[in-house]
């Protein structure tokens, strides 16, 4: 069981961005390029009683859905299907060390600029023509492909759908379930049969009638709501025809009458694909039995039941079919990555997760390559070795854990063990796997409230002390404890620190002055950190007296990395990991390290000059790095009034693993409910502490970049001082050699973590993907959600070294690259002016557009500098449900609510083209929500939402709805509830009046139409990207 000295050659060539040359951590640092640094096995660290822990539902209890109970065999043929051990297949051999990776990083170098000419010659014409010009073809409507490929019930595989038995015999081992290519019979027959992008959309409001499909010109807009003839407030930027090509400089201007326009009833439906994934996959069991299944769209709510691979919750895939070599993977250009949430809160009707325990032996790894044992490992020789499905290494069975075989070749205990079985599972982790081999202290939660005078007299300080009185009792706990395990602290500081001894033998709060901010101490340590429980009266006491004894303060200036350094090295100085809950709402002027000064400048908007997205500040670079070798996570709420250099104060908060939280011009009536709600949802939040991450793949290709709030010291480990249920982490793959489609591409992803109640443990997720040498396998099974997800990632990383221009038309050409790339080798042949979409990324274009358009990639002086760093931050952490959201917001018609049923009703497209006078909608994104009411809205329907008789009685000041016990207004509540309970950050409602001034704000949302700070409409963006792909083509 010793450490084998498998090193890891050649050096990983990719260079890491930020902060390098830093030696820290934790495992073995004396021998960095060996895999498995989390420790040597070999201790003498007595753990607990071998077995499955008793913290979870006992594996094979009746749990409401789980796995099968050991013995049962209702997986049906297909449940050998879980990696590459078919028995009696001859496993390929490991190759040795892999050569160097190809390289093709999309943001490697200066692309072309996308748009050479458009914006110079003629637009009128140009645009005119293509789109008189342009076809659009998906293959048909998009229940076609898609429900084949739904493998919501097992015995949906064994369908006519199956490949034609050619294909299955000759490539395919007997587990993939690759389905026909995507223009097989069906889709042809569509292609011929349907007019292009026949659909049904449903939508209530002023859809215009349905069109004849095949005009794709010369509509105008439907009937009730023209944009360009309303006329009020300021004339807004958007409001002209754009090209996508004009970002940044200001939409290019169009004289005369209203352009021709593409009927937008005709160009692929977001809507319309998430309607259909809802129909046919939701509501039901999905069970992840089969390797490369594609899993149901992240907006269709069903049941997941692992059955080997890890649930689409935790892992989703850009791709589930990986090409077999690096030729085909450049040639198509699809980014092959994984988004990895390891922490996701799954559903109460789903089964958490299981717990191994093996005692002072610890997790089972293959001695070559590390990987930890699980479903992908073959079991060989009557079960006395195994073969590691990652390097195909053999290893011995260790005596404890020999298990028999059964006729196919399976442990007869194979659904008794949870590391044989099932995609995800935790480990025990034993003393190697622990800091300094000691076994770590519980987590600790440190409360630093800035309480300077704006604070103070904002009503803010006193605002949070009240709030945490009730708060600390809510701290995360393991469910089979009775209080949590969490110790808290408390600090204040202005331009100084105030430290304060909370000890449960003391009769008053006391407390220490850190005055010295260049080299801060920690006065105290006994006393400091302590249990709620046991010193709550001394806490609730210190908790009363804060607002008071600041009341009077005339200090303005305010200190920030003092204040997380204080933080860090009182964790550090109790041997423990953490979170601070930092509260500031003003730039750190105070002569102090990491004092900041306002570089909000326009001027350079644009320019080479432009570092809006990254810290001028050595200060916070070296303090995060401290932060995330300690085991310190920094959670950062910002009250600012004005600019406050987000960049620089969040990027602590970025590397390890914290959030940023951010309240414009904080009122304390109309924003304390968002802000308490998010401060309650993150103290309450499940976190992983102290946190490495490593992903392993099978032979053939590696994880080569990683995106998320995380910190990387090397090439290899993820960092992260806290990890937090909705915190993902989205990793980006690449071949260094041939795929085996046999095999297929196997991932596991290992988090090394301390529990809230000072556990530490490994949790395990397990993937197997398919490998084709198709194409249209690779473009059939891609997943438009997860896409985006890597897309905003990089980006949003590669501007902090390229140009937003640059960044921008790189997005562009991609997208335009991999369609035509499927048009030159999946599609049959057609007419040039068609545009054929792969069914799985027909609604690529228009969420590209709306990534284009978000506030992070145009630089437009209207929007402020911090609100574009802030939304940097967000999404890096995002998984890919949040993405989604945010991309592509929700826009529910509530005029129409059925109050007898109990569901949302289907959402309509972002578009003004769809709100109607007559109507009221409610629009979410995950961070703001809004209820916009046409001037026509039923007065019924305002009396039964507002309590008031009039559109003209209804105050746009409100930021919730008023409690009124009628069906509708209790529907829409619930409604509300609904949404924001699925969403990391609380929505502050907002009240929209059409055609009243704030209605602007609002406008940004709808991604269809124009944007408001310039960006193409969707259909301005289809026709670019057509026209970009036919000079790929030609
Ligand atoms: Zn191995």
């Amino acid at each position: 069981m010793s450490q084998q000295g498998y090193v890891a050659a050649p050096p990983y060539s990719q260079s890491q961005p930020g902060i390098g040359g830093f030696s820290s951590g934790f495992g073995a640092p004396n021998s960095p390029l060996h895999y498995g640094h989390y420790g040597d096995p070999n201790s003498s660290y007595s753990a607990p009683q071998p077995g499955m822990s008793k913290s979870t539902v006992p594996f094979g209890s009746s749990a409401p859905v789980g796995p099968p109970p050991p013995g049962t065999h209702q997986f049906s043929q297909t449940s050998f299907q879980n990696g590459p051990s078919t028995p009696g297949q001859q496993p390929h051999r490991f190759q040795g060390p892999p050569p160097p990776g190809p390289s093709y990083p999309p943001y490697s170098q200066q692309s072309q600029p996308a748009y050479p000419n458009t914006a110079s010659t003629s637009p009128t014409a140009q645009l005119a023509n293509q789109l008189n010009s342009m076809q659009i073809n998906s293959y048909g409507p998009g229940t076609t492909l898609s429900s084949h490929m739904s493998s919501g019930h097992p015995a949906s595989l064994q369908s006519p759908q199956l490949p034609p038995p050619t294909q299955q015999q000759v490539a395919l081992p007997p587990g993939s379930q690759v389905p026909p290519p995507a223009n097989n019979v069906n889709s042809l027959s569509a292609q011929s049969s349907l007019p292009p992008m026949a659909r049904q959309d449903g939508i209530p409001g002023p859809v215009p009638p349905n069109p004849n499909l095949q005009q794709l010109s010369g509509q105008p807009p439907g009937p009730g709501y023209h944009p360009q003839q309303a006329n009020y407030g300021p004339q807004m930027p958007g409001s002209q025809l754009s090209y996508p090509g004009a970002f940044p400089g200001g939409p290019a201007q169009l004289a005369g009458p209203q352009q021709k326009k593409l009927d937008p009833d005709s160009i692929p439906s977001p809507i319309q694909v998430i309607e259909n994934d809802k129909t046919s996959r939701g509501g039901q069991i999905y069970a992840t039995n089969t390797r490369g299944q594609v899993p149901p769209l992240v907006t269709t709510d069903c049941v997941i039941q692992d059955q080997g691979h890890a649930s689409p919750r935790y892992i989703r895939c850009t791709t589930y079919c990986f090409p077999s070599s690096s030729d085909m993977a450049k040639q198509a250009r699809i980014p092959l990555a994984a988004v990895i949430q390891p922490f996701t809160t799954v559903p109460p009707n789903e089964t958490p997760l299981y717990v191994v325990n093996h005692g002072e032996t610890g997790p089972i790894r293959c001695n070559r390559c590390k990987a930890y044992m699980c479903p992908f490992m073959q079991f060989i020789e009557g079960g006395r070795r195994y073969q590691c499905g990652f390097c195909s290494c053999i290893n011995d069975v260790p005596p404890f854990f020999f298990q028999h075989l059964d006729h196919i070749g399976r442990r007869v205990d194979h659904y008794e063990r949870p590391e044989l079985s099932l995609g995800s599972y935790e480990y025990v982790a034993t003393l190697d796997y622990c800091r300094n081999n000691k076994p770590p202290k519980p987590p600790a939660y440190i409360f630093m409230i800035d309480v300077s005078y704006r604070n103070v007299n904002s009503g803010l300080v006193k605002l949070i002390c009240d709030e945490l009185k009730t708060l600390l009792d809510k701290l995360p706990r393991e469910e089979q404890e009775e209080s949590s395990a969490i110790r808290v602290g408390f600090v204040t500081y202005n331009k100084v620190l105030h430290f304060f001894n909370v000890k449960s033998s003391l009769a008053q709060p006391q407390m220490m002055v850190v005055s010295d901010v260049g080299e801060v101490f920690v006065p105290l340590l006994d006393g400091f950190l302590v249990n709620f429980q046991e010193s709550r009266s001394v806490v609730i006491n210190l908790l009363d007296q804060i607002p008071e004894m600041f009341a009077d303060t005339n200090e303005s200036e305010t200190i920030f990395a003092p204040v997380i350094q204080a933080g860090m090295e009182a964790l550090k100085a109790a041997e423990c990991a953490g979170k601070l809950f930092i509260f500031h709402s003003s730039l750190p002027t105070a002569e102090a390290p990491g004092k900041l000064r306002n570089r909000d400048d326009k001027k350079l908007l644009n320019t080479d000059k432009e570092k809006v997205f990254s810290t001028l500040n050595a200060t916070y670079e070296a303090l995060a790095r401290d932060c995330v070798a300690n085991g310190c996570c920094v959670n950062l709420f910002l009250f600012p009034n004005q600019h406050v250099d987000v960049a620089s104060m969040g990027l602590v908060t970025m590397y390890t693993g914290g959030t940023l939280y951010k309240y414009n011009n904080f009122q304390l009536d109309a924003d304390s409910p968002q802000f308490l709600s998010d401060l309650r949802k993150d103290v309450e939040k499940k976190t992983g502490f102290d946190a490495i991450m490593r992903v392993r793949t099978s032979t053939g290709f590696r994880a080569t970049d990683f995106f998320g709030a995380i910190y990387m010291n090397n090439t290899t480990d993820v960092e992260m001082a806290a990890v937090d249920c909705d915190k993902a982490v989205t990793v980006e793959f690449k071949h260094d050699d041939k795929l085996n489609e046999d095999t297929g591409a196997l991932i596991q992803c290992a988090v090394l973590y301390t529990s809230v109640s000072g556990h530490r443990r490994l949790r395990i997720h397990n993937i197997g993907l398919n490998c084709s040498s198709q194409l249209a396998d690779v473009y059939k099974t891609c997943e438009t959600d997860a896409l985006i997800n890597f897309f905003a990632k990089s980006a949003f990383k590669a501007i902090l070294s390229q140009p937003l221009k640059t960044v921008r038309e790189i997005l562009v050409n991609q997208t335009a690259h991999m369609l035509a790339c499927y048009r030159k080798n999946c599609a049959s042949p057609s007419a040039a002016s068609q545009l054929i979409l792969p069914d799985a990324m027909k609604v690529l274009p228009v969420y590209m557009n709306c990534l284009l358009k978000s506030c992070v990639l145009t630089g437009r002086p209207e929007i402020p500098t911090d609100e574009r760093a802030y939304h940097r931050q967000l999404v890096m952490a995002m998984g890919v449900a949040d993405t989604q959201l945010l991309f592509y917001p929700q826009l529910l018609p509530i005029h129409s609510l059925d109050l007898k049923s109990d569901t949302v009703p289907a959402a309509v497209r972002c578009s003004e083209d769809r709100l109607a006078e007559g109507g009221a909608f409610l629009l979410a994104n995950g961070l703001s929500m809004f209820l916009w009411l046409g001037v026509s809205t039923p007065p019924e329907l305002i009396q039964g939402l507002f309590n008031v008789p009039s559109f003209a009685h209804i105050s746009t000041e409100a930021t919730s709805l008023p409690d009124l016990d009628n069906p509708l207004s209790k529907k829409l509540k619930s409604i509300l509830e609904r949404i924001q309970s699925q969403k990391p950050y609380a929505m502050k409602l907002m009240i929209v009046k059409q055609r009243e001034q704030p209605e602007m704000f609002f406008r940004q949302f709808l991604v269809e139409d124009k944007g408001i700070y310039g960006g193409a409409s969707y259909v301005d963006f289809l026709c670019c990207v057509h026209k970009e792909i036919c000079q790929l083509l030609s």
